[in-house]
């Protein structure tokens, strides 16, 4: 695959930023839902002292797991390659969904099944 070592680098570093935030959020049960009807300046705040909803935080971790087993699978001989029509995946959608194993025509044709 061409992009291999640059999709690597990516990956590697936005595993190290996802772990560094989960390391300094703390879930704050008073911390402001994302669809609460507040004013968006309160919710920053919160935000900001590094207060995060569960929801949140195990969001957060879903997507760790996904670069992490991305990161695992990039040295396949298939890796990038949609497992439908087996053409590439374009590099945008890889580094958008690092897990993603069908290109996006496939995936929409899967999704309207
Ligand atoms: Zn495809």
């Amino acid at each position: 695959m061409e992009h291999r070592e640059q999709l690597r680098q990516l990956l590697k570093d936005r595993i190290a930023e996802s772990k560094a935030s989960l390391e300094r959020e703390v879930v704050d049960a008073s911390a402001v839902a994302p669809d609460a009807a507040i004013g968006r300046l309160t919710r920053m705040e919160a935000m900001q002292a590094g207060h995060v909803t569960e929801a949140a935080r195990r969001q957060r971790q879903a997507e760790l797991v996904r670069l992490e087993s991305a990161l695992q699978q990039i040295d396949k001989e298939d890796f990038g390659m949609c497992r439908e029509c087996e053409e590439a995946i374009p590099l945008p959608r890889l580094i958008a969904r690092p897990g993603a194993r069908l290109c996006v025509a496939c995936a929409e044709a899967a999704e309207s099944r």
